[in-house]
């Protein structure tokens, strides 16, 4: 395994006492050191403005080059310096989805995130799709699972008419972007192709397994990818202040490790997203990791809080709208 980082992605800031800090990074790096899983660190390779504009429209490159300290919604300020940035970010998840594809697992320790800017918008912390300009540059028959807690309205806006790329984001429901409806299923081509799975809130371990058991393994099968990419937010760990999901570390491990087990020869790729709370967003990294090396970290954030008792049966209604479409 691999981990794909550069440490000039430490200069995005957006203003002191934002969630979406460098010290998300740092954290996680001193976590990693400590367990003893920062050994194979690679550099990324530069993408250019053309690897961008098979994702994203020109007006979008535009607006991004152009800076200008704005605020594209009240958390989210895009400076003269965001466009390198955000392309050093996206680099670093393009180098690791194609180390994924010659068969080395990877994570890509970057920032800022990718999953909410779409074709053409940006906010929600994030500027260019990482994940999305990936997967596009990988070329593969790909499966993006999005297991940030928000809804990956970027990378479905970019995908939505798409049936070589699979999305199945699972995500709180009625919740910021406020999107990610199970009937929203993708269009033309890309029918069913989009697989959203929103949760009620106060949802856990427990209904996360069963949605990863029940459906997300299910359709990844049917499907058939290549290359499998996790679009990794961490901010459904109960720790997280930005919802109200309450996965325990090991609980976000499991989820990874069943992921690993359906991935062909090595050929996935960890990308994070979200993740707030440092330590615990730290942890999680560190316990993918292990599993990718086939060992396992000793969590710290590992409490099992009560779950939304409605979770199971939101999860059977799930399979019920999915099971017509997938043959599941
Ligand atoms: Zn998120």
């Amino acid at each position: 395994m691999a981990i794909v980082y550069h440490k000039k992605l430490l200069a995005h800031t957006q203003w002191e006492g934002h969630p979406e800090s460098p010290f998300r990074l740092k954290t996680l790096k001193k976590k990693l050191m400590q367990e003893g899983l920062w050994g194979d660190v690679i550099p990324p390779v530069m993408i250019k403005d053309d690897d961008v504009l098979k994702v994203h429209t020109a007006e979008h490159l535009k607006r991004l080059k152009a800076g200008g300290n704005v605020f594209l919604d009240p958390d989210t300020l895009l400076r003269d310096e965001t466009y390198g940035l955000a392309m050093l970010s996206a680099s670093v998840a393009v180098t690791a989805v194609k180390l994924a594809k010659n068969g080395v697992p990877t994570f890509a320790v970057t920032r800022p995130p990718g999953h909410h800017a779409g074709k053409d918008f940006m906010g929600g912390f994030c500027y260019l799709n990482n994940i999305s300009i990936a997967v596009e540059a990988a070329g593969a028959r790909t499966a993006i699972v999005d297991l940030d807690v928000h809804h990956g309205n970027g990378t479905e806006n970019i995908f939505y008419g798409r049936d070589d790329v699979l999305l199945i984001d699972v995500h709180e429901d009625n919740h910021y972007p406020y999107t990610g409806k199970k009937e929203d299923r993708g269009c033309g081509a890309g029918e069913n192709y989009t697989v959203n799975l929103p949760l009620p809130s106060g949802c856990g371990n427990n209904t996360y397994k069963m949605v990863m058991n029940d459906i997300i393994i299910p359709i990844l099968r049917k499907f058939g990818p290549e290359l499998i990419v996790v679009s990794l937010g961490v901010d459904g760990h109960y720790c997280d202040q930005h919802s109200n999901i309450s996965l325990n570390t090991q609980g976000y491990v499991e989820l990874c490790k069943q992921l690993i087990g359906e991935s062909k020869d090595g050929k996935i790729a960890f990308v994070l997203e979200g993740g707030y709370h440092l330590r615990a967003t730290a942890e999680v990294a560190a316990g993918v990791l292990a599993a990718l090396e086939g060992r396992e970290i000793k969590p710290e954030y590992n409490e099992e809080r009560p779950e939304n008792s409605n979770g199971p049966r939101a999860v059977r209604k799930l399979k019920e709208f999915f099971a017509e479409r997938w043959g599941i």
